[in-house]
């Protein structure tokens, strides 16, 4: 199967850092735009420009220095945010603007205040503007998923006529399911032919956890762009994860038909850069970052292990620049155990080894982890 090549929209420090209690300062987005940039990301979403002064700085800062990444900043349809936005973006190598305009009924009646047809005028005129400004223009209908199709389509023509080369379509509340996601996009593409034009993208949020599976259901249907975060931050339950997405297209992309310009052997580092700078910590058994992904304590997945790792790991976290770990629990096995010892530097005969072994099991069986220390206090070199 021939693999389409999917362009990986990083928005880790705009939505990612909208998540509660982060405020990054432009060197820090920097920092992060550094290690985006050896990743691979294809675009890096570096802010909110008129949002705030910082922010400003922040976009600003980050579009001097990306080199080959695109640089793009969100925006509302309004002039101030626009020329905002390509203020900031001004040094880039190449930028974009990206507007936002809500089309579900509750977004335009309640918040927006908006009549449909205005909505399409919005779009319209705010596409154009910024058009004039920077070197390319992504258009999201806000609250995509929760829309009615044909409004979407409308507004989609709309914003495409208007200079729009990139389309997204984001499931903003973290609604959709995988299944209805796909068909929803499948849909807007039959009653706008104009999208198989320009680039269609999808925005996923992980309020019921579907944000990575709706991103991949979403690349099923035909979007050439994603757009997600360095270990998943973001508004609320977050965004897609970023790691997530490009391993399961790394390791299943024969079934997906698909490939992303990202290097591996930087996902370890950009997600404890994040972590680090973020205060937000990732959990213990996140997929692919956290620290128990590579972790095996069950004796019987040890054993497997140390005779051949294909046994009981689908990627080889080498090549992610994280480290596996076969943690020591009463869950182990004898094999993981003596290979510990060994390690350690303890010789043991085979009645010393099954002596030892028993005694490590009950220690273990209280729940806290076991140094090897504690059973061999005068033969572990400390
Ligand atoms: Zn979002």
């Amino acid at each position: 199967m021939s693999s389409r090549r999917i362009a990986i929209f990083d928005t880790t420090l705009r939505d990612g850092e909208q998540s509660p209690g982060i405020a990054l300062q432009p060197d820090e987005k920097v920092e992060i735009a550094n290690q985006l940039e050896l990743l691979g990301v294809d675009v890096i979403e570096a802010g909110f420009a008129v949002s705030s002064p910082g922010d400003f700085e922040g976009v600003r800062a980050v579009a001097r220095t990306a080199r080959s990444a695109t640089v793009a900043t969100l925006c509302r349809t309004r002039r101030e945010d626009i020329e905002a936005g390509a203020e900031a973006l001004a040094d880039a190598q190449r930028s974009r603007i990206h507007i936002f305009l809500a089309t579900s009924p509750v977004h335009m009646e309640k918040k927006l205040q908006l009549e449909p047809a205005e909505v399409v005028e919005h779009a319209d005129w705010a596409v154009r503007y910024a058009g004039e400004r920077v070197d390319e223009v992504e258009f999201s209908c806000e609250d995509a998923t929760r829309s009615d199709p044909d409004f979407v389509a409308e507004v989609c023509r709309t914003a495409i006529r208007a200079g729009a080369t990139i389309v997204n379509l984001p499931d903003t509340v973290g609604f959709a399911l995988p299944m209805e996601y796909a068909g929803f996009l499948n849909e807007v593409r039959r009653l706008c032919p104009e999208l198989a034009g320009v680039t269609l993208s999808a925005h996923c949020h992980d309020d019921l956890g579907l944000a990575v599976a709706n991103s991949l259901a979403a690349i099923d249907a035909g979007v050439r762009q994603i757009e997600c975060t360095v270990n998943g931050i973001g508004e609320r339950a977050g965004n897609a994860s970023l790691e997530e997405i490009v391993m399961a297209i790394r390791v299943r992309g024969n079934a997906l038909g698909a490939e992303t310009g990202i290097d591996p052997s930087q996902i370890g580092a950009a997600s404890r850069l994040v972590e680090r700078l973020t205060g937000y910590d990732v959990p213990r058994n996140k997929a692919i970052v956290g620290a128990n992904a590579f972790a095996h304590e069950a004796g019987i997945h040890q054993d497997g292990l140390l005779k051949d790792l294909s046994t009981y790991q689908i990627m080889d976290p080498e090549e992610l620049g994280v480290s596996m770990t076969l943690p020591l629990g009463k869950h182990s096995g004898r094999h993981a155990f003596a290979r510990a010892c060994a390690e350690a530097g303890v010789e043991l005969e085979r009645d010393e080894l099954t002596a030892a072994f028993r005694r490590f099991k009950e220690l273990a069986d209280t729940g806290r982890p076991v140094a090897l220390r504690e059973l061999f206090v005068a033969k572990v070199a400390t």
